[in-house]
Parts: C-alpha cells; structure tokens; sequence
C-alpha cells in the first residue's frame, strides 16, 4: 500500500487530487480545516481518512503528521495544496489577511514538508508535490501577498529538490492557471468571460487537469523529475 496526505484534501483541486490518488491505488489522508462533512464524505468515498488540522499552526502540523506516521510507518507522497486568496490592492489588504495568505500558503507548506522529511529521509524514498499557482510564476495585480507566497513556494520547491535528492526524495510543484472552484467564486459572470478571451486553448482548467499531472509528477514516469514547476494553465502564462 502506498499512504499519501493531501492538504486542503476537503474540496475544490484537492478532493479531486485525492479521488485520482486513490484510483492509483494510494491510501489517502484528506487534510481539511473547516469542511469536515466534505472530508468526512470523501473518505467514506475513496477508503480514506480525514485528518483535522490548520496548515498555519506548526504545532498542529507536527502532532497530526506524527499521528499518521504512527499509523502507516511511511508516507511516499505529500501533496501541499492548501490555500487561501484574497483579492486587493497591496497597499489596502488587512494585515491580518496579508499574514494568513503568506501562513496558510507558504509556511504551511513548509512546515507540512518538514513534519514528513525525516521519515522519507530514514525510508531513502518519498515524493513532494507542492500546488503554486501561474501568479507564482509571473505574478498578479490586486493579488500580491498571494503571488509572493505562490512564487516563494516555486524556490522552496527547487531549494528542498537538491537537498533531499541525494537522499532518494523528488520534490515538485504543479502550477495551475485559471480553475473553476470555490476559490474563483467572486468573478462574475462578464469578468469569467473576459478571463476566457485571455487563455489560448479557450477554456478554464479542471481540477481533474490540476489532479493528473499531480498524479503523473507522482509516479515512476516521473522518476528523473525534480525540482521543477509543471504548469497546467492551457496556455495563458509561457
Ligand atoms: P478552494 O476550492 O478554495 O479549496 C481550498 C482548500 O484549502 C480547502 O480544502 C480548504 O479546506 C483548504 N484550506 C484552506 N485553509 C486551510 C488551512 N488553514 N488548513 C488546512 N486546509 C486549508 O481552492 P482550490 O481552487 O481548490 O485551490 C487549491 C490550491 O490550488 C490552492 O493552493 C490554490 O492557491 C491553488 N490554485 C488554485 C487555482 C484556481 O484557479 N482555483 C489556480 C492556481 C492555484 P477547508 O475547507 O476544510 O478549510
């Protein structure tokens, strides 16, 4: 059995990493914060099991990630796609949303990652897949804190790839474009028509899209990959 964990697992582009993990025959644990019934639903789907805690809190990290490592001795996959967005001007965002974007986002994909390297590092295997975004790589007005924690998680990506490869460790990202899931609820309907003229394949992406490169960067055919950003954008950022 291979165990993976999937952060922000409750929904959107992580339910449907979680659903395509588990019909590749990966035990799943579906991090959630706030949708326990998702999560609770879409372990009872797959044969999973959902796992409460808040990526920004490293303590909670470690108690839970050492939780499931009691439990399966080995994790072969982590994915590190919990996020949070806000749209605003630099200069207007709250603080306390500034913070929790770069928490949520980059630390809790730090700190995620550390909570589970020692016993990849002992087993000399294991796979980190880490969700940035297309504002990560070429940035976005009125979504600045986003974008810093988005392209901070791309050199995050590359500068843990040299350090854990000699240990047998790949450590990847996956950047998407333009998804239609309850993050991309606030466009209206003129401004989502508007976001369509600028893709080149014409078409918003699927969390299915989003789901299998993560599952491709996870496998054997990706066995000389590493440190690199996939881009699953159909076209909109080269
Ligand atoms: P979404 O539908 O809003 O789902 C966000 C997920 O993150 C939920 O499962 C949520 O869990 C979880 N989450 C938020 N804060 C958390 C916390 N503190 N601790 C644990 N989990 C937390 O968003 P999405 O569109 O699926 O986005 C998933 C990832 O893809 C994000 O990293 C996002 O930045 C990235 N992305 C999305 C797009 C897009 O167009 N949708 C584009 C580029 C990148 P709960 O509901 O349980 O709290």
């Amino acid at each position: 059995m291979k165990y993976a964990i999937v952060t922000g697992g409750s929904r959107g582009i992580g339910a449907e990493i979680c659903r395509k993990l588990s019909e590749n025959g990966y035990y799943v644990y579906i991090n959630y914060n706030n949708s326990a019934e998702k999560a609770e639903a879409l372990a009872a789907e797959i044969g999973g099991k959902a796992v409460k805690f808040d990526v920004s809190d490293t303590q909670s990290v470690k108690i839970a990630m050492n939780s499931i490592l009691s439990e399966c001795k080995h994790i072969d996959l982590l994915v590190n796609n919990a996020g949070v967005s806000e749209i605003e001007l630099f200069n207007f965002i709250e603080q306390e949303n500034a913070d929790r974007i770069l928490n949520i986002n980059l630390r809790g994909t730090l700190s995620c990652s550390r909570a589970v390297i020692s016993s990849m590092v002992n087993h000399k295997s294991g796979c980190i897949i880490n969700i940035s975004s297309m504002w990560g790589e070429c940035g976005a007005s009125c979504e600045v804190d986003y974008s810093a924690s988005k392209a901070g998680i791309i050199g995050f990506t590359k500068a843990l790839a040299k350090e854990l490869a000699p240990s047998g460790i790949r450590v990847n990202c996956v950047s998407p474009g333009f998804i239609l899931t309850e993050m991309n609820k606030k466009f209206t309907e003129s401004e989502l028509e508007e976001i369509i003229e600028e893709i080149p394949l014409g078409k918003f992406g699927t969390t299915a899209d989003v789901a299998n490169a993560v599952v491709f960067l996870a496998s054997e055919n990706a066995a000389f990959i590493t440190g690199q950003t996939l881009s699953v954008n159909g076209g909109m950022v080269i």
